[in-house]
């Protein structure tokens, strides 16, 4: 090898670099098959050492999956029509395909919740759980399921967006056809429960929603994913229902645009929340009207600018002092009560040309309003109704979501009591005695 060297010194350079570099490789390989063995031990190490950790955060240890099987939970339960709810046990079953088992955060209450629980004939039933305001974590997910797993953040809303209808693929609309909304006891697709109480007897859904449980099952064209990150659970719960209705009223609906006028019958948290998303949207005039004198106030932080209480009209239709302060109407008037003649004044109120006038109040079934042919025919408005503020749930959410993030819709102005899920029946007393805009409740008490 040495004579190689003298006589062929680049040959023989090649052959102890070669050298040196199989010895390097080897020196490499083994290093890594080390670090590699190593590192294996280190991860099962941390992977027990996190287990352990969760263990005693949850002072036993990990829970079984509940997947599969029926969980049994707390649950306030209507079992009669205006009656205190009775809060017990029930057993809530897997979701079936199409269903997402959820673990509800928190849920807070909406005036719906308080006309359906003091109905006694239809669409009122009873044993129910009501409930259609809240925000939950997927706990499990049925067959078909590919949208939504176990983990994600939820919100549940009463109306439907399966996406595919014409009703959902339509930029026009966010009314559902495969799945319209009506006030069903009902899960949508198979008219079944997934509640039960500890006798086994039914209880019935509500909205597709049922929140007042500390789990439910909701079909997957109800739910819409949140990211959690930065988000206030309290404050993203109510873009379920009342806050979103109102705000999308403003901005789909209506479509406000700055420096137009408002005016708004009924400052309850929709009708504040339709000044919200006027206030956002830069209307020059936001007229609340209301029966209570403190709602001015209340007003006055969503962006309400006038106020006219009905009670010191005098003589006058309500239309008429409202068409004297804004010479000729307001360009967009929101009814917000329900009531039938508040939403014929809305609409005489309403500028001739290209007043909008929408009704968000929920009137009782088969009531009915009067419009003169003639007065529709000559004065050029608009009459249109919305239903969670025209919005389409699994992509205006988000939308409302980051809005509430970057601080220009302000959620958490709406939130003025927040309590534990077992006081609920103190929350149908602050909602019905109008001490309270939204109440939240948690359903563990330690959040
Ligand atoms: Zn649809
Ligand atoms: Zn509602």
């Amino acid at each position: 090898m040495d004579d190689l060297y003298v006589l062929n010194p680049t040959f023989a350079s090649l052959v102890y670099s070669s050298s040196l570099w199989v010895n390097a490789y080897s020196v490499i390989l083994s290093e890594t098959l080390l670090f590699l063995s190593i590192s294996k031990y280190i991860s099962v190490a941390l992977v027990r050492v996190f287990q352990l950790k969760r263990q005693t955060a949850m002072g036993t240890q990990i829970p079984p999956s509940t997947s599969g099987e029926p969980i049994r939970c707390k649950a306030a339960v209507c079992r009669e029509a205006g009656a205190p709810l009775v809060m017990e046990e029930v057993m809530v079953a897997p979701p079936r395909a199409h269903e997402a088992r959820i673990r509800i955060v928190c849920t807070s209450l909406c005036q719906s919740d308080i006309n359906l629980w003091k109905r006694k004939d239809f669409p009122g039933i009873t044993p129910r759980i009501l409930g259609h305001e809240a925000i939950g974590i997927v706990e499990s997910v049925g067959a078909e399921v590919t949208e939504f797993s176990e983990g994600d953040t939820v919100i549940p809303v009463f109306l439907s967006d399966c996406g595919e209808c014409s009703g959902c693929r339509s930029k026009k609309s966010n009314l559902c056809s495969k799945f319209p909304f009506k006030v069903s006891p009902w899960m949508p697709r198979d008219d079944t429960s997934r509640f039960t109480d500890l006798d086994g007897n039914t209880i019935y859904h509500f909205l597709s929603v049922s929140s007042f449980s500390e789990y439910t099952v909701v079909d997957v064209a109800h739910l819409t994913k949140i990211d959690p990150d930065g988000i206030q659970m309290s404050s993203a719960c109510l873009l379920s229902c009342g806050v979103s209705t109102g705000v999308g009223a403003a901005w789909r609906t209506a479509d406000v645009e700055e420096g137009s006028t408002v005016a708004i019958f009924g400052l309850g948290s929709v009708g504040l929340a339709v000044a919200e998303g006027a206030r956002i949207r830069g209307a020059a005039r936001i007229i609340g009207v209301d029966m209570k004198p403190e709602k001015f106030e209340i007003g006055k932080k969503f962006g309400i600018t006038e106020f006219v209480n009905p009670a010191d009209c005098g003589d006058k239709p309500l239309s008429q002092v409202i068409n004297e302060m804004t010479e000729g109407g307001a360009d967009y008037c929101f009814e917000c009560v329900g009531l039938p003649s508040l939403m014929e004044e809305a609409y005489a109120c309403c500028q001739k040309g290209w007043g909008k006038t929408v009704v968000l109040g929920v009137a009782r079934p088969m009531s009915e309003m009067k419009l003169q042919c003639f007065d529709v025919l000559r004065s050029g408005k608009i009459l249109t109704g919305s239903l969670f503020g025209g919005l389409k749930p699994k992509s205006d959410i988000p939308m409302l979501l980051k809005h509430s993030i970057d601080k220009d819709l302000q959620l958490d102005k709406f939130v003025t009591h927040e309590l534990d899920f077992k006081e609920i029946n103190t929350a149908f007393d602050l909602l019905i005695e109008g001490k309270s805009l939204r109440c939240v409740m948690w359903m563990d008490s330690s959040k």
